[in-house]
C-alpha cells in the first residue's frame, strides 16, 4: 500500500496548481460576476493536456485514469477556481463515450474533450422525477431510422457553454414494451430544444438551466452505443467518475478555504500581540475541518485506485463515500473560514463566503447526501429499502 502519487502525477498536480494560481479566486469570481464564462483557464487547461488526462491516447487524451483527473479537479478547487463542468464534460461525458461509445462517436467527440474545444454536458435530472431516477418521463420513440425525444430536465449545467447535451431518456423495449434507459446525444441547437437559465444563489461562471425537448428529431446515430442495450451499463459508468471528481473538488475547495483562514489568523491581531489563531476557539475549529478534507482524500484515493484497477463495485462503495465525506467537509470548511475571519469573511475580497453556496450545493448534487446514506444503508449495511 503507498499513499504517495507516482512522479508523473505529482508533476501533474504541480502543474495543474501552478496554472490555477495563476488564474485563481479573483479571477473565478469576476467571471462570475460578469456573467461570463472561464473560458480562457478552460482552454489552457485544454492545451497543456489537463482536460483529457482521462481520455484514451488514440483519440487524443492523456490515457490515464480518474486518479490524474480527479488531481485535476482538487487542485485547481484548490486554487479557488472549482470548475463544475470537469465533472460533467470530461469525468462524465468522456468515460461514457470511452467506454460505450461506439468507435465512430468516440473518433467524433474524444479529441474536442481532450483539448478542450468541445463540452458536452449532462441532463439526468427531472422537474417530477427528482432523486428517483425510475420515474424519469423523457421519452424516446422510433421516428423512421432516427428517433424522436420528448421531456423537461432541470439544473443542467453548462448548456449555453456545450456543443451536446448527453440525454437520458426511456425507449420502449420492442421484446418487453417497458421503458428502458438510453442515451442521447443531441446538439444544443437542435430544432425542439430549449432552454431557460436558473437563478441560482451560486456565485459561479458556470450555469444551470431548464431544458425543454418538444419533438426533438435526432439520427439513428445519435443514440449512445451500439444498440438499445448500451443505455444501462453507460449510465452507470458515468456515476464513479462524477462522484469522484465531485469529492475531489470539494476537497480541493475545503484546502483552499483553509488556507486562506489560517494565513489570516496567524497575522490577524486584535488582544495585544498574540494572533487570533493562537486562541483554540479559532484555532481548534479549522483543525477540525481539515482533519475532515484530509480524512475525505484518503477515501478519495481509494475510490479513484480501485476504479482505476476496474474494481467498478467497490470503487461505488469508496466513490460514494468520498463524496459524502467531501461534501461535508467543504461545507465545514468554508463556513469555519468564513466565521474565524469575522466581518472580513463575508466581504467578497477575502474570497471565502463567495464559495458558501458552490459547497452547500455540493451536498444536494450531484447526488444527495441523503441518497448516499440510502446507498450505504442498503448496500453496505444490508437494509430494507423504504422507498
Ligand atoms: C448546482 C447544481 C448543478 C446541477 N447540475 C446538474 C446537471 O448538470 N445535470 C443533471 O442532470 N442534474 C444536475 N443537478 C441536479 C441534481 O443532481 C439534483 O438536484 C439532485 O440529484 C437532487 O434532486 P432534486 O433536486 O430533484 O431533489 P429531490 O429528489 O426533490 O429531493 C429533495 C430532498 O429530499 C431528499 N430525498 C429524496 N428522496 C429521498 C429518500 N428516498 N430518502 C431520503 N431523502 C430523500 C433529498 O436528498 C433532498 O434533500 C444539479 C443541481 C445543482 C444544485
Amino acid at each position: 500500500m503507498t499513499f504517495d502519487l507516482t512522479p508523473e502525477q505529482d508533476q501533474l498536480r504541480d502543474a495543474v496548481r501552478a496554472l490555477g494560481r495563476r488564474y485563481g479566486h479573483g479571477y473565478f469570481v469576476e467571471k462570475a460576476k460578469a456573467g461570463e464564462h472561464t473560458t480562457e483557464l478552460w482552454a489552457e487547461a485544454g492545451r497543456l493536456g489537463y482536460l483529457g488526462v482521462n481520455i484514451p491516447t488514440e483519440y487524443g487524451g492523456g490515457g490515464g485514469g480518474i486518479t490524474e483527473l480527479a488531481i485535476v479537479c482538487e487542485e485547481l478547487a484548490a486554487a479557488g477556481c472549482p470548475l463544475l463542468l470537469l465533472v460533467v464534460s470530461p469525468a462524465i461525458a468522456a468515460t461514457v463515450l470511452s467506454r460505450h461509445g461506439t468507435e465512430e462517436q468516440r473518433k467524433r467527440h474524444l479529441p474536442g474533450l481532450a483539448d478542450g474545444s468541445q463540452k458536452i454536458v449532462f441532463a439526468i435530472t427531472e422537474p417530477e422525477a427528482g432523486s428517483n431516477f425510475h420515474r424519469l418521463g423523457t421519452v424516446a420513440r422510433r421516428d423512421g431510422d432516427g428517433w424522436l425525444l420528448n421531456g423537461r430536465k432541470c439544473y443542467i449545467s453548462g448548456v449555453d457553454e456545450a456543443g451536446h447535451v448527453l440525454v437520458v431518456a426511456r425507449t420502449e423495449d420492442s421484446s418487453t414494451g417497458k421503458l428502458k434507459p438510453a442515451l442521447f446525444l443531441v446538439p444544443t441547437d437542435a430544432a425542439g430544444l430549449t432552454r431557460s437559465k436558473l437563478d441560482m444563489e451560486i456565485v459561479s461562471p458556470e450555469n444551470q438551466f431548464l431544458l425543454y425537448l418538444d419533438d426533438v428529431r435526432l439520427p439513428a446515430d445519435a443514440l449512445l452505443g451500439e444498440s438499445l442495450d448500451a443505455g444501462l451499463p453507460a449510465l452507470f459508468a458515468g456515476l464513479n467518475p462524477e462522484r469522484i471528481t465531485v469529492a475531489a473538488m470539494g476537497a480541493g475547495t475545503g484546502r483552499y478555504a483553509i488556507e486562506r483562514a489560517s494565513e489570516y489568523t496567524a497575522t490577524r491581531k486584535v488582544w495585544g500581540g498574540r494572533s487570533i489563531g493562537s486562541h483554540q476557539g479559532v484555532s481548534h475549529p479549522l483543525a477540525h475541518a481539515a482533519v475532515q478534507v484530509e480524512l475525505a482524500r484518503l477515501m478519495i484515493q481509494k475510490a479513484a485506485t480501485r476504479y482505476d484497477a476496474g474494481r467498478d463495485l467497490e470503487a461505488g462503495v469508496a466513490g460514494n463515500m468520498a463524496k459524502y465525506a467531501a461534501g461535508e467537509a467543504a461545507a465545514l470548511a468554508v463556513d469555519t473560514a468564513v466565521q474565524v475571519l469575522g466581518g472580513a469573511g463575508m466581504t467578497t475580497e477575502y474570497g471565502v463566503a463567495t464559495l458558501l453556496g458552490a459547497v452547500r450545493a455540493g451536498r444536494i448534487a450531484p447526488v444527495s447526501r441523503e441518497m448516499i446514506l440510502n446507498f450505504v444503508a442498503q448496500h453496505v449495511l444490508g437494509q430494507d429499502k423504504s422507498y
